[in-house]
């Protein structure tokens, strides 16, 4: 068990691309690693539902995901169904505090290996397609943050509330 630091806005590792797991890495110490660390965030900050590996500073392309149940994502490839369509405003454990306004796809379809390298298709709808999407682009090295709608898209997660009752 390991609770790793992870990377902060500003380091620059979260912009690098990652590359894709092979069978000989040890996908298995990573996804215990990315779950301590997931659960650890959570428990401080309450909020995070997933991590990608290059957050933990694991150039590799896996995610891990934490709903209701424990979900590893091994090299995903992601398509989006339709036309960016939902506006959020998303976060991210590399900045805690801060929010960004971007548009994403309602629905995405995701094909994965898991642990086993057993192959996976999965379709994600709405804030769970927002999600995948968020942790897909952190494989790509890249971060909500160059994603923003425009450049007033930004706000104190302390505002969130106050955003929510002027419906922006
Ligand atoms: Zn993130």
């Amino acid at each position: 068990m390991a609770i790793r630091d992870i990377l902060l806005l500003g380091n620059p590792r979260l912009y690098e691309r990652s590359i894709e797991c092979k069978s000989a890495d040890d996908v298995e110490r990573i996804a215990r690693d990315l779950q301590d660390t997931l659960l650890d965030f959570r428990e401080k900050h309450g909020f995070g539902r997933a991590i990608a590996a290059p957050q933990v500073g694991e150039r590799k392309r896996m995610i891990f995901m934490f709903i209701n149940e424990p979900v590893v994502f091994i090299n995903p490839v992601l398509r989006p169904v339709g036309e960016p369509d939902m506006t959020v405003w998303d976060d991210c454990m590399s900045f805690p505090g801060l929010l960004v306004r971007v548009k994403r796809y309602s629905v995405c379809k995701i094909a994965y290996y898991d642990l086993k390298w057993q192959k996976h298709h999965a379709l994600f709808r709405d804030d769970l397609s927002e999600l995948i999407q968020h942790e897909y682009d952190h494989l790509d090295g890249i971060l909500v943050v160059q994603r923003a709608v425009d450049n007033r898209s930004f706000a104190l997660e302390s505002q969130r509330k106050w955003l929510k009752s002027k419906n922006f």
